[in-house]
């Protein structure tokens, strides 16, 4: 065994500060592991299992040895206890040994999964239960479960926010930045009502929490919302917005805390790319001057989980076509009590519907107070951080479940200091495994 090598290992870490920092981490050979090696025959000596089968091996004669199935892959090659696989002969590792070549292997090979260190380390020696030893090792090496993504989410059981009036509840979130175009414009704020799916779309210059207040004071004179849902975006959490919102009596409620799902109005923005796709295709910046036009489309659009268009729930008056005069087809006036009725229904049983696909499709994850959870890095790009974000790890941690405020909320705190570290929600949080 050859490991008078010295690799170099590029380690991704970020300093206190979360810039990124690529450190060159030197592996240097393992100088006492080296060491206990060449005493194999010793530890080996003091490993129960291995004692067990040399005393078999020395008081059996050979012939006997052959033919027992128990045994009859051992050998001892000078004191040293040998097992023969398909391939090779392999040394019998003790216990003591094991964990030690398995974080050896694992570091020098620059952090690799399981399925190659099995290979590295079944090349050499041999256990019962090596493989099984390796993956539970690797589970808990703490840079490797910062550093590679999981594709499995795991999500707290679903429970959706069903409305039962125009404005409940508003979603409002920002899209963009887009290319700057007409007026200097470079962001669209969108508010929408939960229950009856009627949207805003404002284009702003800044993305700051004073542009965005004044929108909502405008949404106000059609809509009087008795709370606005976000995300933790920095205008959606500053004491601008926060004191605002309570000026005009609006509840400021965030994504996070109540709603494992992402935001409504993130479908909102889909289907904005898609109306700017087909609408906007050959002159980009022209995207603010279709706005309104584009406002009108989904307002008068049937939403699949209201059955309804937003207009007609909140005016009862339906869409006209451009040909409706043609076929003598008048203007609908509907009465808007009895729309919202059937909305009410409506809203309900799509709801149950998105529920059991959404809990067939995810994992179901409870965590208790006192168990290890690391947070997924918001995979979201930030246009005013540009940093490389493909190179930070994936996650962060690992940290403490300190509290359970609702369910699928967790309040998570430094393990070490006690020091809290905020509220997640279950879909942004693993397991971590010591
Ligand atoms: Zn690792």
């Amino acid at each position: 065994m050859c490991y008078h090598v010295i690799l170099l290992v590029a380690i991704i870490q970020e300093d206190k500060n979360n810039s990124l920092e690529i450190a060159y981490t030197e592996i240097e050979p393992n100088i006492e592991l080296i060491e206990k090696l060449k005493s194999l025959s010793v530890y080996q000596l003091q490993d129960s299992e291995s004692l067990a089968i040399i005393e078999k091996l020395k008081t059996l004669n050979n012939s006997i040895i052959k033919q027992n199935n128990k045994f009859k892959r051992y050998s001892l090659k000078n004191d040293v206890l040998y097992y023969q696989t398909n391939l090779q002969e392999v040394i019998y590792l003790p216990k003591a040994l094991r964990q030690d070549i398995i974080n050896q292997v694992h570091v020098e090979m620059g952090h690799q999964g399981p399925y190659k260190v099995i290979k590295y380390v079944r090349d050499r020696f041999f256990w019962k239960g090596l493989t099984n030893d390796i993956k539970n090792q690797l589970r808990a090496c703490h840079l490797c479960q910062l550093s590679k993504k999981s594709n499995i989410t795991y999500v707290g059981p679903c429970k959706s926010i069903i409305t039962e009036n125009i404005g409940d509840i508003v979603m409002a979130d920002l899209y963009g930045p887009l290319v700057s175009g007409t007026f200097g414009y470079t962001f669209i704020f969108v508010i929408q009502d939960s229950f009856s799916k009627f949207i805003k779309l404002y284009p702003l210059k800044q993305s700051t929490a004073k542009s965005v207040v004044t929108k909502v004071k405008h949404f106000v004179e059609i809509i009087k919302p008795k709370a606005i849902m976000t995300d933790n975006g920095k205008q959606f959490v500053s004491n601008h917005w926060k004191q605002s919102m309570s000026e005009l009596n609006i509840k400021p409620i965030y994504t996070t805390v109540r709603n494992p799902r992402p935001n409504t109005t993130e479908r909102v923005n889909k289907e904005l790319s898609r109306l700017f796709r087909t609408l906007c295709h050959t002159n980009h910046k022209d995207w603010a001057l279709i706005l309104p036009k584009l406002e009108e489309l989904y307002n008068n659009s049937y939403h699949n989980s209201t059955g309804f268009t937003p207009c007609e729930i909140l005016y009862g008056e339906s869409n006209e076509m451009s040909f409706d005069k043609v076929i003598s087809k008048s203007k609908d006036k509907h009465n808007v009590e009895q729309i919202r009725q059937q909305v009410r229904k409506n809203l309900k049983e799509a709801s149950r519907i998105r529920n059991t696909k959404f809990n067939k499709r995810n994992r179901l994850i409870k965590y208790n107070i006192g168990d290890l959870v690391k947070i997924s890095r918001s995979s979201r790009s930030d246009a005013d951080n540009k940093v490389m974000s493909k190179f930070n790890l994936a996650y962060e941690g690992p940290y403490v479940i300190a509290a359970v405020p609702f369910d699928n909320v967790y309040t998570l705190a430094n393990p070490e200091t006690n020091e809290i570290r905020g509220i997640f929600n279950a879909i942004h949080l693993l397991k971590y495994f010591k």
